[in-house]
């Protein structure tokens, strides 16, 4: 029994990305929630491994290029099968590229849509074979952006995946709902990671941005990761298909 209804002891949580930025502040806030984290990813998760060691929390990690979509759904049955049931998977991992629309390239629309869309697609459907073929409850909580409400500007394939993550969200919930399977998303603002790095090494873009921030100031990975708990406890047990930004007030503007 849950101390409290935002405890994950005992659950075993799979974060794609889980090495830095938003995956690594989701894995901690997991961490600290009493959950154990499998990461999954392409670079060394070292940092985050002792960042959890010294966090007292349980980490496993398994390296995994969410490029190549079988390679990702591989990888989770080879996760289930050595290590045991998971009761949540935070599909995280994104990448951004900028160009304007009229020079936007077919490798740039390609490599976004690959990784933001069609590996978060078809991990959750592993993640959901592997729980309705035994009857357990789990977690999806996918990660979204302000650019699943907002056009943005030089980044095509980014907008049209984070769109279509709220898309695949809601409808996920729709089927999924009943079988005990709770499928959300957040949706980050501006937060300081290497995703927006290019932005933060202009100076008025960086100005522009953090104007136009109610809150005053960028967020930090801890700022998801602890709406991640919320999203992967019992205290979210009755929310399906949601999408809650996590934006300082930028969507409210
Ligand atoms: P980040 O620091 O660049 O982290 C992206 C993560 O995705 C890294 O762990 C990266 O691994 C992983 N990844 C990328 N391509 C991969 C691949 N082919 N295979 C396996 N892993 C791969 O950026 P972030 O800001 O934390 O982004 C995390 C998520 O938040 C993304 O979905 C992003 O779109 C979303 N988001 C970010 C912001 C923001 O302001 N930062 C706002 C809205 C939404 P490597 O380190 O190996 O590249």
């Amino acid at each position: 029994m849950s101390a409290t209804a935002f405890d994950l002891t005992g659950k075993r949580i799979l974060v794609t990305g889980a090495n830095t930025g938003i995956g690594q502040g989701i894995a901690l806030a997991i961490g600290r929630a009493g959950g154990a984290v499998i990461g999954v990813g392409r670079s060394s998760m070292a940092e985050t491994e002792a960042a959890m060691a010294a966090l007292g929390a349980g980490f496993q990690s398994y390296a995994c290029d969410l490029a190549d979509h079988r390679a990702a759904q591989a990888m989770l049955d080879r996760a289930w099968a050595a290590s045991g049931p998971l009761d949540g998977l935070v599909n995280n991992a994104g990448i951004i590229r900028r160009q304007d629309a009229v020079d936007f390239s077919e490798q740039d629309w390609d490599e976004v849509m690959d990784i933001n869309l069609k590996s978060l697609f078809f991990l959750s459907q592993a993640f959901a074979r592997r729980l309705l073929a035994e009857e357990r409850q789990g977690r999806i909580v996918n990660i979204a952006s302000v650019l699943s409400f907002q056009g943005g500007i030089r980044v095509a394939s980014y907008t049209a995946s984070k769109h279509g993550v709220v898309g695949l969200t809601r409808l996920l919930a729709c089927e999924w709902a009943a079988r005990n399977i709770n499928v959300n998303a957040i949706a980050p603002g501006y937060i300081e990671t290497n995703n927006t790095a290019a932005l933060r090494a202009d100076p008025e873009r960086r100005t522009q941005i953090l104007n136009r921030i109610p809150a005053g100031r960028w967020g930090d990975p801890a700022d998801i990761g602890d709406a991640a708990v919320f999203l992967l406890a019992p205290a979210s047990r009755y929310v399906h298909g949601a999408t809650l930004p996590v934006d300082g007030g930028w969507l409210a503007r």
